[in-house]
């Protein structure tokens, strides 16, 4: 990997002002599962000519690097099912200490168990996983073909490599609305977060989303039934409102993008894997980085960056009946 430019670069602000620091990188659109609300069943995968190399990957996080950009998270798709994911983690992890705070994952788990020690010496210390049921039967039924003992495996194995590993569970009205609380319990006997998402409109998918959609006010009182929650002062800048459940020693965090809009501190942005930089999750505009990274040219891609910078907007403005936008969360990896 190249030097960072000592160069002072500009930092990066969008049009509203707001400071970006925050980038999430796709690895891979393809993924070994096909979770129900985020994929079809049949799904058109970029072609792998379009798809950035690894060495261009670990380029563009570098250079946004000396934009400013302090936080990296590895995505997908399945970021893991992409071949040399260890590698370019390790290239980026390079630069933590050198602009970079830090590096993260989110992952499916699937390949978590023969890539933990990898990733651990890339200097990744915090894993998100999605996990939607613990039930072995709902959890196939959700994600079309997980196998959820595999998945366990490979969260036991991050855990005891030592990474801090937050659940991710999406929320699903009549399909795991019910094992909330004890999603929360098992998190609090692992020493987990727990972070709940409401079901985004991203990508047409066989099932309504709106039959399926259980927001989080509901799960929030669901929980306080049982538990105290103490609000959060923390925030990653992002969508999620934080809570403390302190009988399990639990945090948890609330993605509510459909009852509660938080896009006025948003400060990310995301790349696909074919180097598309889109500004918001809920909006088609992108810049296409990836001819600009060929060129060679910092400041052609600087400029790319820019011009997208000014297309950020506002707020996303997401209603269930109809996709917000064609492409699937597995894109741009939530
Ligand atoms: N494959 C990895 C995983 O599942 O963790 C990383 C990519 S996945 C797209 C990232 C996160 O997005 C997962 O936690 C997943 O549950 C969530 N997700 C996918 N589609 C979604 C949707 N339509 N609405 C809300 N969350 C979604
Ligand atoms: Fe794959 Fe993650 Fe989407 Fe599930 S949520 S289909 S694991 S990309």
């Amino acid at each position: 990997m190249g030097e960072i430019s000592t160069q002072a670069a500009t930092a990066m602000h969008d049009g509203l002002g707001r400071r970006i620091d925050y980038v999430r990188l796709s690895l891979t659109d393809r993924c070994d599962m096909r979770c129900r609300y985020c994929m079809a069943e049949e799904m058109v995968f970029l072609p792998r000519s379009e798809v950035l190399s690894l060495e261009e990957i670990a380029e563009l996080a570098r250079r946004f690097v000396a934009r400013g950009v302090t936080r990296i998270r590895l995505t997908g798709g399945e970021p893991l099912a992409r071949r040399g994911a260890v590698d370019v983690a390790h290239e980026i992890g390079g630069l933590i200490g050198h602009g970079l705070d830090e590096l993260t994952l989110t992952t499916n788990a699937t390949r978590l168990a023969e890539h933990a020690d990898g990733l651990w010496d890339a200097g990744i210390r915090r894993i998100n996983v999605s996990l939607d049921s613990l039930d072995p039967e709902r959890f196939r039924y959700v994600t079309r073909q997980g196998d959820l003992a595999r998945v366990l495996g490979g969260i036991e194995a991050a855990r005891a490599r030592g990474f801090a590993i937050k659940i991710n569970m999406v929320a699903l009205k009549g399909l795991n609305d019910d094992e909330i609380v004890p999603m929360l319990r098992w998190c609090g006997e692992r020493g987990f977060g727990l972070s709940l998402i409401e079901t985004m409109p991203l990508g047409q998918i066989e099932d309504d989303r709106a039959d399926r959609f259980y927001p989080l006010t509901e799960a929030k009182a669901r929980i306080e039934r049982k538990y105290l929650l103490v609000s959060s002062t923390q925030s990653t800048g992002g969508p999620a409102r934080y809570w403390h459940v302190p009988d399990l020693g639990v945090t948890l965090g609330l993605i509510s993008p459909l009852t509660q809009n938080f896009c006025d501190s948003c400060n990310r942005i995301r790349v696909s894997a074919s180097g598309q930089l889109f500004m918001c999750l809920g909006h088609e505009d992108n810049v296409d980085l990836r001819a600009a990274l060929r060129s060679g040219d910092d400041a052609a891609l600087d400029h790319a960056i820019d011009r997208a910078l000014r297309l950020k907007p506002a707020r996303h403005d997401f209603d269930l009946s109809t996709p917000a936008t064609a492409r699937h969360m597995s894109v741009t990896g939530g």
